[in-house]
């Protein structure tokens, strides 16, 4: 048996942090390394949450080193070798350089168990390393597995291994349902999610058992632990119960999560920023510049000066243009309208709705 490392990245954002302190709560047994990457570029509430963290789990966080020469900031440094082209959705080369490749190299060719905080109530997949000896776990949602891990499990040609991992347990009065799904092979009629929701639904910890069988037949890192504690796991985790975690734990909330008032032509509302990971982020909506411009003007100049060249962080329009004040209260007044159009849900006092929206956008080495 090789020996397995347990590790769990801190983006600093609100679910990694959640997700550290429910599994020091739930499972102290397992030696977690806590590791996070600092692109030199994040917010002040980020670098307090990582301290307050540390401080909860009485345990460094280890800063990847991201450069060997740690005088120089990480960000900086990859935009003047790129001749200060900026990352965008097409070539996002800060998560590459700054998150992907220190994490590849801090674990190199060991095997690894990384926990990802990716919620019960998202509906995305997380990062899934294309270094076989990686493999991700998500404890807060209901299959715990990657998707590439469910593919081989429920794959038609796999049917009669299912069968006899699932023969190994208790099933008591399911037992002869379970067995009529596990014989229906995926077809257009019947998609591998179907398969998947109503395993899960006829139990959990079953499915998990099963599959932890499974992995034992194969090279993923998993085959190598006698156990997994969290087989036996069947919760799942909604946006509130991580904002819960993190105020009872006392490690609390980002600042920036949290709604600022403001007001346009009489009209009151609320903004935010939804997201961790660099001021500049690319991935943040026009009312997050907005909110960055007003609560944290600083900054906002700071990523002004980046642009230069011809390169802009937003695709149709350069941060001094979105500055103007007629152009603000402009994004003021849709951010309203498109608020108003959701009142029907129900109001966070953290994120905003219309935030909530595309909040799951973006990276998931940066936020979650
Ligand atoms: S937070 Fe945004 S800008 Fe920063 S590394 Fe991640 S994707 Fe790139």
């Amino acid at each position: 048996m090789r020996r397995v490392r347990h590790v769990l990245g801190i983006s600093g954002g609100k679910d990694s942090a959640a997700l550290a302190i429910y599994m020091r709560e739930n499972y102290p047994e397992l030696d977690i390394e806590y590791y996070t990457s600092d692109t030199g570029k994040e917010l002040e509430a980020t670098y307090n949450l990582i301290e307050n963290l540390e401080n909860y789990l009485g345990k460094e966080i280890y800063k990847l080193p991201v450069l060997s020469d740690e005088s120089l900031n990480p960000f900086d440094h990859f935009i003047k070798m790129y001749n200060g082209y900026l990352p965008g959705n097409i070539s996002r080369w800060c998560t590459k350089k700054l998150k992907l490749e220190p994490f590849e190299k801090y674990v190199g060719d060991d095997l690894v168990i990384s926990y990802v905080g990716i919620r019960g109530d998202e509906d995305r997949e997380g990062y899934i390393s294309r270094k076989s000896n990686i493999q991700s776990i998500f404890p807060f949602r209901k299959n715990m597995f990657s998707e590439d891990v469910t593919t081989k499990f429920l794959g038609n040609n796999n049917i009669p291994n299912v069968f006899n991992f699932y023969a190994t347990l208790d099933l008591g009065e399911k037992k002869e349902r379970i067995f009529e799904v596990i014989n229906e092979e995926i077809s257009i009629n019947f998609s591998q999610s179907q398969k998947l929701n109503i395993l899960l639904d006829l139990g959990v910890k079953e499915y998990n058992h099963a599959v932890f069988h499974f992995l034992k037949t194969t090279d993923y890192p998993l085959s190598q632990e006698v156990e997994f504690p969290l087989v036996d796991n069947e919760d799942l985790l909604v946006r509130d119960d991580i904002f819960r975690i993190l105020e009872d734990s006392g490690v609390g909330v980002p600042e920036y999560y949290k709604a600022i008032e403001f007001e346009v032509n009489g009209k009151k509302s609320t903004y935010a920023r939804s997201r961790s990971g660099c001021f500049f982020c690319f991935y943040q909506q026009k009312i997050e510049w907005v909110w960055l411009y007003e609560q944290h003007p600083d900054l906002f100049f700071k990523a002004m000066e980046y642009e230069k060249d011809g390169y802009t962080w937003i695709q149709d329009e350069s941060l001094a243009e979105l500055v103007k004040s007629e152009r603000i209260e402009k994004i003021k007044e849709e951010y309203i309208k498109r608020k108003e159009r959701k009142q029907s849900k129900a109001q966070s006092p953290y994120l905003l709705d219309i935030l909530e929206d595309a909040e799951g956008e973006g990276c998931a080495s940066c936020f979650i």
